[in-house]
């Protein structure tokens, strides 16, 4: 039931049977984990989780107003510029989801294996000077996310847009490599650089640790 009561994070905890899944509760993380997920820094946390449900996908996560803000990509992130990848907006996750990896059972919501892909910081590209910018909350509001990643494999300015493709009413949105320096139409991380880089595992490794 939809009213003030509601918070950030109901629809992410109505979704899941925490007696089932090992998927954080959304309860408050600890500073330690925090810190981890910070790598120290004071910089906001994005991760990008690949996720071996009924379909493939990469969960592209990004922190705002202290949730993670979440879309689906089919095909995951590129590094080209000349390509836009489909990003279908899903559930606000809490911010220590991003330290979740390992496999939600069979039946559940998101049922199959999560790998940590890639994780680090980002910086908000729209932030300007002397405050006179677009916040992070205001560029999600508006449909146009411009962000510096620093992970592992995903660097440089990345362009979130939300988009209208017509017909149906569903919010779609697109996610672009800006063309920097760290742009790359030969390096495809989604075929190429298939680890854990929190744990160093494949995907196949993950689902024999839970056996
Ligand atoms: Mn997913």
């Amino acid at each position: 039931m939809a009213d003030q009561h509601d918070q950030p994070l109901d629809r992410y905890r109505e979704k899941r049977d925490f007696a089932r899944t090992g998927e954080p509760t959304g309860d408050v993380p600890t500073e330690k984990k925090e810190k981890k997920m910070r790598d120290g820094s004071e910089h906001p946390v994005f991760v990008v989780q690949k996720h071996d449900a009924s379909r493939l996908h990469y969960d592209f996560r990004l922190e705002i107003a202290g949730v993670l803000k979440s879309w689906a990509i089919p095909k995951g992130p590129t590094m080209d510029p000349d390509e836009k990848r489909l990003a279908v907006p899903v559930e606000d996750h809490p911010l220590d989801y991003a330290g979740f990896e390992g496999v939600i059972p069979q039946g559940e919501y998101g049922g199959g294996t999560v790998m940590i892909w890639d994780r680090g910081t980002f910086r908000n590209l729209r932030s300007g000077k002397d405050g006179e910018g677009v916040s992070l909350e205001e560029s999600y509001k508006q449909g146009k996310i411009e962000v510096e990643l620093r992970g592992r494999k995903l660097r440089g300015g990345f362009v979130l847009v939300r988009v209208e493709l017509g017909g149906d009413s569903e919010e779609n949105w697109l996610l672009m490599k800006m063309h920097d320096d760290a742009a790359d139409a030969n390096r495809h991380p989604t075929q190429n650089e298939n680890r854990s880089v929190e744990s160093g595992r494949t995907m196949e490794e993950i689902v024999r640790a839970e056996k």
